[in-house]
């Protein structure tokens, strides 16, 4: 069979930052095929959120190709506090956390010998215990929990380096009682709503009842904003099924998983990730150095190619990158370079997924039976009609081999939230009274937008209406 090379099945998704705000380079990363803009909380400020989403959408519509917009909301998060200058820890050192607000950082502690720094979390003390490992700074710094009482944890410092002010703390295997969606997350998430964006990306998801809290958040404001749940620690590779149940899609996110779970498990916990998103059907995205080196260099490491080749071959929906286009030197070459090996990789790949997954309902088996008939036929496309983009969604989740799913929404929202699902090509389009009209109006679309040549088989998966209701149908038209 013969993959549509017209465009890319994997997506990409790329974290705005300094390397990438501007109004020049927005355009040049949307042009290059960035599918999704990733809004990383943890270092933004309401004013500049709400401005920044307003251009991404002022440069989509000058170029003609809306991106969807993705908050990431930072969850129960634990830094240390601010410090007026950067302490040098030595290997062997003793170092405290206070927890009590008001002790002084740096240097005291009520111990004039042993310096110090502030978290910001203050039950703390409460849920570590002697012997637990402290990481900072993305693992930069590593210390040994030696004693602890209610106002400090006083550790060792076993891996040294230098300790700046608000540094993300990893505590692996440590089951913190934080709240999973904070009030910074609410204010975050409600300027997000307000300002129109499309997904909700929740950090340190662990359990689904996180996710729930998220959902009842979303109720009350009546949105309809997809929850991405992200996976970080143990306790979410632990309820990993729960989770993808709960979300609408997952978010490999290998920066801190990497912390918290022993590396070497990093590899087994992404493909059995990926694998229950396939087989719960929901997207799922690989995050995280994908690209790293290129933060600082033009081309990626051999490594690195294949790392995201991997992810491809997996059938991931999205793959992501964080510092290469926050800080990096090369951000657009970063985003050509996703483009080139996941299309190199798209055909070499048998999309079909062959595992038996659990479909229920009778819409799904018309899918399967959709995707089973443009399987077999060469050149074909599959097209569907989504209000809500549960058609497309469907689709996707069966993985067509080749055939691309060309989706046709009302909805410029769902438009967007399509961008996020493997295989699947969006167009918006009003639907018409008649079916048969609306399938019409939409292989014209795409017979004037060259995805369609005369003799191209198209599998049209849509609802008809029979008598007086609507019954899901495959249909099976030539293009003339
Ligand atoms: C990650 O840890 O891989 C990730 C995507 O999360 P963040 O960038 O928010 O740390």
């Amino acid at each position: 069979m013969v993959i549509d090379t017209a465009f890319r099945r994997t997506k990409i998704i790329f974290t705005l930052g300094p390397a990438t705000e501007s109004d020049e380079m927005l355009e040049k990363l949307i042009r290059a095929g960035a599918d999704i803009v990733r809004l990383n909380m943890a270092h933004a400020k309401h004013d500049w959120t709400r401005g920044v989403i307003r251009r991404i959408r002022a440069v989509s519509a000058r170029v003609e190709r809306d991106v969807a917009i993705m908050m990431d909301i930072k969850g129960p998060e634990i830094r240390t506090g601010d410090l007026e200058a950067p302490i040098e820890l030595k290997a062997g050192e003793i170092f405290d956390f206070t927890v009590r607000p008001g002790m002084s950082e740096g240097r005291g502690g009520g111990d004039e010998e042993v310096r110090s720094v502030g978290v910001n979390y203050q039950d703390l003390a409460k849920d570590i215990k002697v012997g637990d490992t402290v990481l900072v700074d993305n693992g930069l710094l590593r210390l040994e929990v030696l004693e602890k009482d209610e106002a400090r944890i006083r550790c060792r410092v076993l891996i040294p380096g230098e300790l700046k002010s608000r540094r993300h703390i990893n505590l692996p295997g440590v089951k913190v009682n934080l709240p999973s969606f904070t009030e910074k997350d609410r204010g975050d998430a409600t300027v997000g709503l307000e300002e129109g964006i499309d997904f909700l990306a929740l950090s340190f998801v662990r359990e689904a009842k996180d996710i729930e809290l998220l959902r009842a958040f979303l109720a009350e404001k009546k949105s309809k904003v997809r929850i991405i749940a992200k996976i970080e620690d143990q306790s979410a590779i632990t309820n990993l099924n729960e989770i993808v149940a709960a979300c609408d899609g997952l978010m490999v996110a290998r920066g801190d998983l990497g912390i918290e779970c022993p590396f070497e498990e990093l590899p087994v916990i992404q493909r059995r990730a990926v694998r229950a998103c396939l087989a719960q059907g929901r997207p799922v995205i690989v995050a995280t150095h994908m690209l790293e080196s290129m933060i600082s260099q033009p081309v990626p490491t051999r490594a690195e190619i294949t790392d995201v080749a991997n992810a491809v071959f997996e059938l991931a929906d999205c793959v992501m990158l964080s510092g290469e286009t926050t800080i990096g030197k090369y951000p657009l070459e970063c985003v050509q370079m996703l483009d080139v090996i996941a299309r190199r990789i798209e055909r070499e790949v048998d999309e079909s997924w062959k595992e038996p997954a659990v479909f229920t309902g009778e819409r799904m088996k018309v899918l399967h039976s959709a995707v089973i008939l443009a399987n077999e036929l060469p050149r074909s496309k599959l097209v569907t009609f989504t209000r809500h983009g549960f058609m497309a969604q469907g689709l996707a989740l069966l993985r067509p081999s080749h055939a691309p799913i060309l989706a046709f929404t009302p909805s410029p929202e769902v438009f967007r939230q399509l961008r996020l699902l493997r295989a699947v090509e969006p167009f918006l389009m009003p639907l018409a009274s008649d079916p048969n009209d609306t399938i019409e109006n939409a292989l014209g679309v795409l017979r004037r937008a060259g995805r369609i040549v005369v003799g191209d088989r198209v599998v049209v998966a849509t609802d008809i209406l029979a008598q007086d209701r609507l019954v899901d149908s495959v249909q099976l038209r030539t293009v003339r």
